[in-house]
């Protein structure tokens, strides 16, 4: 029995942090935050416990409680007054993102990051305009389950929700639509209307998952019918995000975003491996809700799992990552 490489030695209590390898900082974490302008008060998301949207006033105080926790970046998400077919509102000057942008970005030091996306803007719930010819029945389902959102049609409603984000103030804007061609549209509208300086971060490898179910209360995105499997990837598919990665850089994403984390970790590697790029992972609603629901029957610590579950995503390659956590891990952190 050779016992001459033990590794427990370097286990011990006082050299342990020495060789960590992975750390966990507060500024590697965003913070969503949910800003609703149908609402005059805060409203608590119930399958996402401790988190609440804000209606615009409280947009900046909001914000505050989040820097406080030593948290220096958010992610806004905007539920508007109005939907339509188009998602219209997304793009509005006075719309919910871009009236909470401009205060937050005027009266707080936080770094702004802000989702383009129309699923949140749209009567129909997905992510752009749908297909010429596909109408919403009276049961809220339609004809041909085989299309869903015009692509090129949505690509130019992107363009105006990034451009009317970056003029209210956002630091920088990440489309969630996994539209082909997003980045560049985007690209090309920001550098045309000079704001070349303001970064893209790409939701590059975006799965069709069952794990976002929460966040579909909190933000009131749930597609009035069928599902987003024909524009977000299937969760069989690893080469498929490599191709799908490679065509944002080319577009000239600044940061790469893989969701969900926990169960596309091997992802988060790949982009890691394969990409200079800094890597986001977006640790999502029903990767938080989970471990709150067996905290809440005993079946687990929700610090220890929490904190856990945000080392791992780190530890497989993710240089930031967005968590409905962040601010309880940040406040641990200090
Ligand atoms: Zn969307």
């Amino acid at each position: 029995m050779d016992l001459t490489h033990r590794p427990r030695r370097l286990r011990e209590d006082r050299v342990r942090e020495l060789v960590s390898e992975t750390s966990l900082e507060p500024a590697d974490l965003i913070a969503p935050v949910f800003i609703d302008a149908t609402t005059a008060e805060r409203q608590p998301i119930e399958s996402m416990p401790g988190h609440e949207r804000v209606p615009i006033e409280d947009s900046v105080a909001r914000v505050e409680e989040v820097l406080e926790t030593g948290v220096e970046a958010v992610m806004l998400f905007g539920i508007p007054e109005s939907k339509d077919a188009k998602g219209t509102r997304a793009w509005a000057e006075d719309g919910v993102v871009q009236e909470a942008t401009r205060r937050i970005t005027a009266e707080t030091d936080a770094y702004v990051i802000t989702d383009v996306c129309l699923c949140e803007y749209t009567e129909h719930g997905h992510c752009g305009t749908l297909e010429p010819g596909i109408r919403e029945t009276e049961t809220g389902s339609r004809e041909d389950p085989s299309l869903t959102v015009d692509n090129d049609a949505t690509l130019e409603s992107l363009r105006k929700t990034a451009i009317s984000h970056a003029v209210a103030g956002a630091d920088m804007v990440a489309p969630s639509s996994m539209t082909d061609g997003m980045v560049g549209a985007i690209r090309d509208e920001l550098d045309g209307e000079g704001f070349d300086d303001v970064p893209i971060m790409s939701y590059a490898a975006k799965y069709e998952s069952a794990f976002y179910g929460p966040f579909r209360d909190a933000a009131d995105g749930a597609p009035a019918f069928g599902d987003r499997r024909h524009y977000q990837m299937d969760p069989a598919n690893a080469r498929e995000a490599m191709r799908e990665v490679r065509l944002d850089v080319k577009q000239g994403a600044d940061v790469l975003l893989v969701k969900p984390a926990l169960p596309y970790l091997d992802i988060v590697a790949d982009v890691r491996r394969e990409f200079e790029q800094p890597v986001a992972a977006y640790n999502v609603s029903g990767e938080y809700a989970m471990l709150h629901a067996a905290a809440e029957k005993g079946w687990l610590n929700l610090e220890e799992t929490a904190r856990e579950s945000l080392l791992s995503i780190k530890r497989a390659g993710a240089d930031l990552i967005l968590t409905y956590f962040a601010e309880d891990i940040a406040e641990q952190l200090r």
